[in-house]
């Protein structure tokens, strides 16, 4: 990497000012919604991951909204899932499922 670092980082603001302003409401419920770091968890063939994001939540529904750039890493974690390619993700434990 190195260099295009600050040029990233500019067109990540003013790409989350946007999101913001297209949801000032739910789209769903019309509630407020509020700027949130959230946890989403991601599943991929037998493979599962959190990541941390920030989201816009409605504080009535509970719904999530991730810019689009987020669905994206959202869509690219999960196929690296499901691949098994899992470098640069930290295990943190197993996952069980209860039958
Ligand atoms: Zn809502």
């Amino acid at each position: 990497m190195g260099g295009g670092l600050e040029d990233e980082e500019v067109v990540q603001v003013s790409l989350e000012r946007e999101f913001k302003e297209a949801f000032e409401v739910c789209p769903i419920c019309g509630g407020e919604l509020a700027e949130k770091r959230v946890e989403k968890l991601l599943r991929g063939g037998p493979n599962m991951a959190t990541i941390t994001v920030e989201a816009m939540v409605c504080l009535r529904c509970g719904e999530r909204f991730y810019p689009e750039e987020t669905v994206k890493r959202f869509e690219n974690l999960r196929a690296r899932l499901a691949r098994d390619e899992t470098d640069g993700l930290e295990l943190v434990g197993g996952a069980y499922e209860a039958r």
